[in-house]
């Protein structure tokens, strides 16, 4: 677990998700949630500083957890099919979270991975069990949530899951931010968004878990 930690890592600074030390990333396997660090460079992170934690929070080895471990607790509190989190700054989904309350249905990749519309989380200040409070309402059943004036979460079944989600909602929000610019356009019918939501959930990933 914690080597997957240092290979997300490694894919949210490749994919410019993140600049600095912003964002966070977990993993939950049996008791224990696997948590990057709080303030530490993602490029000199080693195995030993992964926080371990227990699933009430409870600091187990490595450094302290994220600031925002009180929104990943939560998470998994509330949604038995997440094992993994991806926290991140990116510059299309955060504008979106200043200038819209939610991303509508807009495209076939989107609402299958991350859910039919994408709300944005009401503001509260980061690290706070507020924070965690507006997120895990907001996220609802979906698998990305965008936090106001602040940046984006995506859930997973697996880590990889997280990482294509926080990939695809980024893809969304420039979509959708260049669709607002130009003026009138179109969306996914309801209908249309809840049948590849529910499809995806049900078929389209063919393979277990963790070796996708
Ligand atoms: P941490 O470095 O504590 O994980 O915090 C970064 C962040 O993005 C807080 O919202
Ligand atoms: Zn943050």
């Amino acid at each position: 677990m914690k080597k997957k930690i240092l290979e997300a890592s490694k894919f949210i600074v490749e994919n410019g998700l993140v600049k600095g030390t912003w964002g966070n990333i977990s993993i939950r396997y049996e008791d224990k949630i696997y948590i990057t660090p709080s303030g530490i460079p993602y490029d000199i992170l080693t195995e030993d500083m992964v926080s371990v934690v227990d699933l009430k929070g409870n600091h187990i080895e490595g450094l302290n957890p994220s600031s925002e471990l009180p929104t990943h607790l939560e998470i998994y509190r509330t949604r038995e099919d997440v094992n993994a989190i991806v926290h991140t700054h990116p510059i299309f989904s955060t504008t979106v979270s200043l200038v819209a309350d939610h991303i509508p249905p807009l495209i076939e990749d989107s609402v299958m991975i991350l859910g039919s519309k994408i709300l944005v989380a009401e503001y509260a200040l980061a690290g706070t069990e507020d924070l965690a409070i507006n997120v895990v309402k907001a996220l609802g059943n979906n698998n990305a949530v965008l936090l106001k004036n602040h940046g984006l979460i995506t859930v997973g079944v697996d880590i990889k899951e997280a990482l294509t989600a926080s990939l695809v909602c980024e893809k969304t929000a420039e979509i959708y931010l260049y669709a607002l610019n130009i003026g009138k356009f179109s969306t996914l019918s309801e209908e249309d968004a809840i049948m590849l939501r529910n499809k995806y959930l049900n078929s389209y990933r063919q393979i277990e878990k963790d070796v996708r």
